[in-house]
């Protein structure tokens, strides 16, 4: 049952390599709901490689351009990733503000704020053959159309930093996107 507490904040946590629609559409579900929304960049430490190519840096530009009225109702946090999952919660409440719910797909995510008694949501699915990070690559690094599947804002950054360029030179050396 959708419910709308604007003195709720929420959590919304992705990689988001890159932003999408669909993690946009997630995002304006959630400011529907709620007051405030944390985002937080996931695997901040991560970069140049097939499956994160973009810093943490890169990537809060991308989300901020995308924000528009949104904005002063985000904060917008990188968050590095640690190796015990079994205290990344508590890791994870230490680097943020204070928030109420989170919003998540992500099976590992849902598991262990489920453990620690956080309040989760499932967001809908909005496309998620076309809407995903991993087919988004996947069109980058072949030639194809990406630049319709994400905002304008992340188009443009990915522009500016020759992203499609880097993601083509570090997927010779992987495998699998
Ligand atoms: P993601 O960018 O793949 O997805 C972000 C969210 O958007 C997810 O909930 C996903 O289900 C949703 N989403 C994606 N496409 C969608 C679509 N088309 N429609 C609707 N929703 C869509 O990021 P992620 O992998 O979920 O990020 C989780 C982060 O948490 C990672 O950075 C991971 O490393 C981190 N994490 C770290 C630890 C640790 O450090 N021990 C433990 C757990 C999770």
């Amino acid at each position: 049952m959708p419910f709308k507490d604007k003195t709720m904040r929420a959590l919304y946590i992705g990689r988001f390599q890159p932003y999408h629609l669909g993690h946009q559409l997630v995002l304006q579900k959630i400011s529907e709901e709620v007051g405030e929304i944390v985002i937080i960049i996931g695997s901040a430490q991560e970069s140049h490689c097939l499956e994160n190519p973009f810093t943490a840096g890169e990537r809060i530009a991308m989300i901020y351009g995308a924000l528009g009225e949104l904005r002063d109702r985000c904060y917008v946090i990188p968050l590095q990733d640690i190796k015990r999952n079994a205290v990344w919660v508590s890791h994870l409440i230490s680097m943020v503000p204070r928030f109420d719910i989170v919003y998540s797909n992500n099976n590992l995510v849902v598991q262990l704020f489920s453990e620690a008694g956080v309040a989760i949501r499932k967001p809908p699915l909005y496309r998620r053959e076309v809407y995903s990070g991993t087919a988004i690559r996947k069109l980058m690094v072949e030639g194809g159309d990406w630049r319709s599947l994400v905002p304008v804002s992340v188009a443009s950054v990915i522009g500016e930093i020759e992203g499609v360029n880097r993601l083509a030179n570090v997927s010779k050396n992987d495998a699998v996107l």
